[in-house]
């Protein structure tokens, strides 16, 4: 999977780097902690992170979810961009990975904005909803099991303001959406692709940018 924007040669990409990225150091460092990791294909591009926490502060966002946390580098990304008093539902099944991250949110001073949830994240949204949380959240990004985005976007859809948006994660697949699918998770983004396009809940775009990344506002 590219964690990259797709479409950059090196040497362009290595100049957006050099003239557009803005880290907090525990950013980097937690970068570097994550880059020996089996899995560390998995975290979002630098790029990506600073573009959404740029998308938090536009629209003012207090309370996010983040659906798929894996060492934390998207989750402190957002954290950062939150005000003192905003609050992260940051929703993974991974203590093991999860646990990667927690002292570089503590180190950067965003823990307190954290709440980590270890559990299915359909299981904690669903929870909000029966607490009575329906349309009090501002951003959310889904980027965990692709199967089971259709069934986050409708969650997240309810737990939204009107207004609110949806950042949703590897639209584009490493192009794989663009052919016949060799896969479930490819044929879920697919459909989903298909099914935001046409939703006339919300407005939307498909960024082909890193490995694909949509915005949807919900109206
Ligand atoms: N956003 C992360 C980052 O920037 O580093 C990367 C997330 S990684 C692609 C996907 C994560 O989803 C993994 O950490 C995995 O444990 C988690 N996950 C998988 N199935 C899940 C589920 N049913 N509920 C919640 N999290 C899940
Ligand atoms: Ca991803």
């Amino acid at each position: 999977m590219s964690k990259r924007t797709l479409l950059a040669e090196d040497g362009l990409y290595d100049y957006v780097l050099a003239h557009s990225l803005r880290e907090h150091p525990e950013q980097a460092a937690l970068r570097e902690a994550t880059r020996s990791h089996p899995r560390a294909g998995m975290q979002i591009a630098p790029e990506q992170g600073q573009f959404m926490a740029m998308l938090a502060r536009l629209m003012g966002a207090r309370r996010a979810i983040e659906i798929g946390v894996f060492t934390g580098y998207s989750a402190l990304s957002v954290a950062l961009a939150l005000p003192e008093d905003g609050r992260l539902l940051a929703c993974d099944i991974s203590d093991e990975y999860t646990r990667i991250g927690i002292p570089f949110w503590q180190r950067a001073g965003v823990a307190h904005k954290i709440d980590l949830r270890l559990a299915p994240a359909a299981q904690t949204l669903r929870a909000c909803l029966d607490a009575g949380e329906a349309g009090q959240y501002d951003f959310a990004f889904i980027d965990a099991d692709k199967t089971a985005y259709d069934g986050y976007y409708e969650l997240v859809l309810q737990l939204l303001r009107p207004g609110g948006l949806v950042v949703i994660d590897n639209t584009l697949w490493h192009g794989a959406v663009a052919h016949p699918a060799d896969s479930d998770d490819t044929r879920a983004l697919q459909a989903l692709n298909a099914k935001v396009h046409a939703d006339a809940r919300v407005d939307m775009v498909l960024l082909p940018f890193s490995d694909g990344v949509t915005l949807a506002r919900k109206r």
